[in-house]
């Protein structure tokens, strides 16, 4: 019988499109989707949901006992930009939340997490060009610095307490089922919005701001791939590199031209182009495709296509 899961911080990006493929592979009533609001998207009232504060352990234990739940997938946290507008309140968000879980896995309350990284646990020293999986690690953001600690918090709960906790580090993820919230690539969800609607986009990072992305589709199967990959296989308890599609504004805005040929793209790069900068440009993923079978499948013109068609004009 398949495990009950519980998402936490489901009415986000990430989660609205995990809610959906969980249920899929596991079934309605397996997948407890629980935010601290509510949208109101009409995929949130085909299923249950709860509302839990992550930060509230007690309201969190009564909601993984009410359901039973198995497994937990952890997504509330505060992102890269939003973070550096409020550094304490993101550490607390993503250090305290992510440490209610893990012990609720100690207890043996639950048996599987996953949690996902960011490839901004990278920083200015580490190799900006295919950034290996294991290289120096200086993350000049709270909210790298915040990952940065999770994923060893991870990998000690792993090695000291056994908890079969997961992790990708997630590169920059662009989709059309929900806005993105808050973090530094965000400008590569709203660019298609504006190039369809307005023929024009203004970029808070400039033109040759090279990051690392991943189309949401590939992000959802390497969630669930690595969540059902044989324990004995992952040598990496910290959290997977993952590296998907790595562009520049402008490269994407040529993309973007092959289909709208007057879409103009201008630039007026804010605090987000530091940020952008500190971290890698691309990422090396040997190690998830030997241990796991990771395969990127979409690539910049793929995903570009996709998206447009998925994207009201
Ligand atoms: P998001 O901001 O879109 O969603 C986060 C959700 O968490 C929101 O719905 C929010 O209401 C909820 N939340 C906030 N505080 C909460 C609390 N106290 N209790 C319960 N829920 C709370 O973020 P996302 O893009 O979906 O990211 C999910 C995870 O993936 C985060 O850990 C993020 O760091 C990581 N990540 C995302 C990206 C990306 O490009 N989206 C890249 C790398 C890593």
């Amino acid at each position: 019988m398949a495990d009950t899961v519980l998402i936490i911080g489901a009415s986000g990006q990430i989660g609205t499109e995990l809610l959906v493929a969980l249920r899929q592979q596991k079934g309605i009533d397996k997948v407890i989707a629980s935010d601290i609001r509510k949208p109101e998207n009409p995929i949130f009232d085909e299923g249950p949901f709860e509302i839990v504060d992550v930060l509230d352990k007690e309201r969190l234990i009564d909601v993984v006992k009410k359901h039973n739940i198995q497994q937990i997938y952890l997504l509330a946290a505060l992102l890269s930009a939003t973070a550096e507008k409020n550094p304490l309140f993101a550490w607390q968000l993503n250090m305290d939340g992510l440490f209610n879980v893990l012990n609720l896995a100690k207890e043996g309350v639950v048996k599987k997490i996953f949690w996902p990284s960011s490839i901004a646990v990278f920083g200015p020293t580490s190799p900006r060009f295919n950034t290996p999986q294991y290289t120096t690690m200086e993350p000049s953001t709270v909210y790298g610095i915040s990952k940065q600690a999770g994923e060893q918090w991870c990998n000690y709960y792993h090695a000291k307490y056994g908890v079969d906790v997961r992790s990708i580090r997630y590169p920059g993820l662009i989709g059309y089922n929900s806005p993105p919230g808050g973090g530094t690539t965000d400008y590569a969800v709203d660019i298609f919005y504006k190039a369809k609607q307005e023929g024009k986009f203004t970029c808070f990072l400039s033109s040759d701001a090279g990051l690392p992305m991943m189309y949401m589709p590939d992000a959802i199967k390497a969630t669930l791939q690595l969540m059902d990959a044989p324990s004995e296989r992952l040598t990496v308890r910290t959290s997977y590199n993952l590296g998907g599609i790595s562009f520049t504004p402008a490269e994407i805005a040529v993309e973007l031209k092959k289909h709208l040929p007057h879409f103009e793209i201008s630039y007026s790069p804010d605090f987000r182009d530091a940020i952008a900068k500190s971290w890698p440009a691309s990422i090396d993923d040997s190690i998830a495709q030997r241990d796991w079978d990771w395969k990127n499948q979409y690539d910049l013109a793929n995903m570009v296509n996709d998206m447009l068609q998925h994207i009201k004009g």
